[in-house]
Order: structure tokens, then sequence, then C-alpha cells
């Protein structure tokens, strides 16, 4: 089944990259296209920015990935000292420019340019409504509800007030950047699902989905957007003003960022990724190490936790003793080349396909692991195609033994929050247990890494993380499955509230 065919998400997913930038006196243009090439892992089916000059908007939207997005003249004609950008991830299916990103309504009080990055789980219900009042739309996505929603506030309120009535009425997952008129904003939904952070330049501010953009403008990462905050640049670049608009009991971050999607270099939720990797590879040889000859990661997903994984193994043993002198403990080695040209495999359409572009993208290097017992490290398994491929060639290759471990739980559900990960039916720790995987991937053993371990390190509760992939149990009410907290739904088609 196509993602987005299970459940409520049937509109694209939007597994995105966000950016806003509010400069002094420089053109926004170059800085945003940087900063969408720093965010390019989060999404490779479009690119798009949109500027403004004080009179009006310039936007620039093309398929593909940054690089081949814009030309240099696309980047001159993108006048104006603020703006937004976006980078959005393909989904099976659609691959329909109406969703490309910014996207963009002029309407009577002024213009409105908009970056998402989540998924809304109520966005059907908010367009219907819309649409009763005569909304007409041009997408399918639920960030043209969003704008809508906006754009219809403005009307009768201020900003702040306009986007704190938005919020309370869509509901799910939403890291956006905005621009109204020259005016850029930043909104992280109320559980801070999604990463957003602000960052100061030499001359003006930038919201950004991940600190690695801010790096690449040679900025400082000035702290996150909170869940529930509003955050909105001063159009002369020199400052910013926030608003705590919606405050919740508990947060809902996704784990997964942290685990796969995010770079290894960026700092989320004050948490630098590459060091909680290398931490969660440390639990994994703790909670389940096996002494092998060779530890190797899976490149690049499980380079960060093999490390850790490989310096725990080398303090104590799969026992947790100390190991005695003159055991030489375990080598870490690289036994996987990739060829880089290939990408990622989860686009690939078909079975069949997935498996030729893992050969294609991995190839073992024979002197790590022939005669050897090998551990593989990698961050997850979701299909298992990758993992079925990697013990077949490790072994041909001449390997003895071969052990994977996985520096997160099983994945036993979709997710509805914006990650494209694959339906129910696809998932291969959706209906098996750990040892019937084992079994299909054909490893000499297999073991996951335990949810505790997961919100130990990222020193947080379970019921401030989102762990839905993960537990089947998700922090917003998802239409068709259990939620594992208390949660509301707005009502739809309701007067605004009286003023807030
Ligand atoms: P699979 O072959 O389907 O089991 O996918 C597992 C591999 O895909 C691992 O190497 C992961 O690093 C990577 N992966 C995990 N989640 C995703 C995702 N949402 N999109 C693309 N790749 C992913």
């Amino acid at each position: 089944m196509e993602p987005g065919g299970d459940g409520i998400a049937a509109g694209p997913r939007e597994k995105c990259g966000v950016v806003g930038v509010a400069l002094e006196d420089r053109p926004a243009a170059r800085p945003l296209y940087y900063a969408l090439y720093a965010l390019q892992h989060r999404g490779q089916e479009s690119a798009g920015i949109v500027t403004h000059d004080g009179f009006q908007q310039h936007g620039h939207v093309e398929r593909g990935l940054v690089g081949d997005a814009f030309e240099a003249d696309d980047l001159e004609s993108l006048n104006g000292t603020t703006g937004i950008g976006h980078v959005r991830y393909p989904t099976a299916g659609s691959l329909d420019k109406s969703c490309a990103q910014p996207f963009s309504v002029s309407f009577k009080s002024g213009s409105l340019g908009l970056s998402h990055n989540g998924n809304l789980v109520n966005a059907a219900e908010i367009r219907e409504d819309l649409a009763r009042q005569g909304h007409a739309f041009t997408s399918d996505g639920d960030t043209e509800v969003i704008a809508h929603d906006l754009a219809r506030n403005l009307l009768d309120a201020d900003l702040v007030r306009a986007v704190k009535r938005t919020m309370e009425r869509i509901h799910g997952s939403y890291s956006l950047t905005i621009m109204h008129d020259d005016t850029v904003l930043g909104v992280r939904d109320p559980k801070g699902n999604r990463p957003l952070c602000i960052g100061k330049l030499d001359d003006g501010y930038v919201l950004a989905s991940e600190s690695a953009a801010i790096d690449t403008l040679d900025g400082e990462l000035v702290r996150d957007v909170r869940p529930g905050e509003l955050v909105v640049l001063d159009a002369d670049g020199t400052g910013y003003d926030t608003y705590q608009l919606v405050e919740e009991e508990n947060t809902g971050h996704c784990f997964f960022e942290h685990v796969y999607f995010a770079r290894p270099d960026s700092v989320i939720d004050d948490e630098l990724v590459y060091e909680v990797r290398r931490d969660l590879g440390r639990k994994l040889w703790a909670e389940a190490g096996v002494e092998t000859d060779v530890v190797m990661p899976v490149p690049d997903s499980g380079r960060a936790f093999a490390s850790g994984y490989a310096d725990a193994a080398n303090e104590t043993t799969a026992d947790g003793d100390p190991r005695p002198d003159g055991d030489d403990g375990v080598a870490f080695a690289e036994g996987l080349m990739k060829n880089r040209y290939v990408g990622r495999t989860f686009i690939m359409p078909t079975q069949d396909e997935r498996e030729r572009a893992v050969r294609l993208k991995l190839n073992p290097i024979r002197s790590t692991v022939e005669g050897k017992t090998v551990t593989i490290i990698d961050d997850s398994i979701v299909r298992g195609t990758t993992s079925t491929q990697l013990v077949d060639l490790v072994k041909e290759a001449g390997a003895e033994e071969v052990h994977m471990r996985i520096g997160a739980p099983p994945i036993v559900a979709p997710c509805y929050l914006g990650i494209d990960m694959a339906t129910r039916e696809e998932l291969i720790a959706a209906d098996r247990s750990t040892e019937e995987i084992r079994e299909t991937i054909e490893a000499d053993s297999l073991s996951y890494l335990s949810i505790d371990a997961i919100a130990e390190t990222l020193a947080t509760g379970h019921e401030d993380l989102c762990l839905g992939c993960v537990t089947g149990e998700y922090p917003f009410d998802v239409e068709g499955e259990a939620t594992d907290r208390d949660v509301e739904r707005p009502a739809i088609g309701e007067s605004p509230p009286a003023d807030d």
C-alpha cells in the first residue's frame, strides 16, 4: 500500500525541512539557498524559496535537489531581505508540483507564504469547513489548509491573535516558517513534535529545522523554538519577539529525529544528535552486547551508534565486567563501502528495486569480514530489506557469523506525523517477534534497543516523547489508532474564540 493509504494520512506526508531569514541589508535568497542545502537530507523531491522586498513576494519552487532547482538567475530575481524556504521529501505516488512549497497566497490583507514540516491529523475537517465558507483549494496538502485558515483569521485579527486562533484549530505536527508580507514567523506545534530553532547571524536572524543550517550561515544557535511558541523576526533583521501562544502539559518530541532523521551535527532540543546516537550505541552494548571479532556500522546511519557501541565494548565485556588485561576487545572497522550516488533505498517503489538498490548502495570490504564473527550496527529496521541483504552480502564475503544490533526499538506502526516510514503491512516488526525477524533476515542473532534506553538518553519521560512508531500509541488522536494520553481534538466549524 502507498504511504497514506492507511489510517488518516490520506494527503501527502510532509517530511521536510524549513527555514526563514530576516536580514538587515542583504538579499535573503542566497542564505536561504545555502540553508536549504544544509537541510537537503530532510527532503529531496522539491525545493523552494519565497522572498519579500517590502512591496511584493518573489518565489521560485522547483522539483529536484536544491542544486538542480535553482539557477544563479533564479536567486538574483528573488529580491528582498526577508524570506522563507522549504525542501520537501518525496512521497510515493504523489509527485505533484502543487504540493511543492513554500505555499504562497495573496488575500485582502496582504500576502502569505508557508513552509511546513509535519502532518496535521485534522486537516480534512478544516478543509471541509473552509470550503463551505467559499475557500477554493489548489492542492491536497495540509499546508494550504493552514494558509487559508490563517488568511481568514488575519481579516479580523492582528498577526499574533490570528496565529493563535489557527494554532487552536489545527491539530497534529507542525513546525512552520511563515511570511506575512515582509515579516518572517516561526511556529512550533504545542507538542514540539518536529524540530525548529532560532539562530543569530552577524546581520540578522534565522529560523531553521536544524541547527546545521545555522552553522552553514556562520550563525550561532540561540535556542530551540519552544513547543506552542510563535517567534516573529523583525523585518529589519535587528531582533525578534516571542509569544507562548499555546501550552500543553506534555511535549511529544519525535525520538526518531534523534535516531535517524536529523543530521548528527545538529543540536535538537538541546542535545547534539551525534552524542545522543553514540550514547544509544553504548546502551545497546550494555543491553545486548555480543562478543564478536569486528563491529561495523551500516554507513552512514549506523556510524555514531557503532562508535559508541565499540567504545563500550572495549571497556566492559558483554557480561558487564571490566575487560581483563590482554583482552583485545572488539575491532571497530568499516566493513561496508557506500556508493554515495545512490539515493535512499527507501524511495524505491517496488520491493525488487529496493533489494537491488541495497546491493548498488553497499558493498562489503572482504578483508574486514572474511573468516570473522561480525556485528553489524544500524539505527533502525523498517521493512527489513537492508538487514536481509546485508546479512547475505557479508556472509557471502566470508563472515563466519553475522549479528545485527539496532539502535532503536522495533518499528511496529506507521508514522502519521511527518516521517515517511512505511505502511503497517510493510513493517517487518508489525506482526513478528524479534526471533521471527532474526529468522527472516537470517542473522545469527538480532537485538534492538529498549524504549527505556531512548527515554533515558534523551533525559525525558516516555510521556514527553512521540513513540508512536515503536508503541502504536500516539500523542495525538489519530483516527483508527490508539493514543497514549488524554488529547482533545479541536471542534471545527465553531466561530473563532472571542478575543484572546
Ligand atoms: P529497511 O531496509 O526498510 O529495513 O530500512 C532500514 C534502513 O533505512 C536503515 O538503514 C535506516 O537507516 C533507513 N531508514 C530508516 N527510516 C527511514 C526513513 N523514514 N526513510 C528512509 N530511510 C530510513
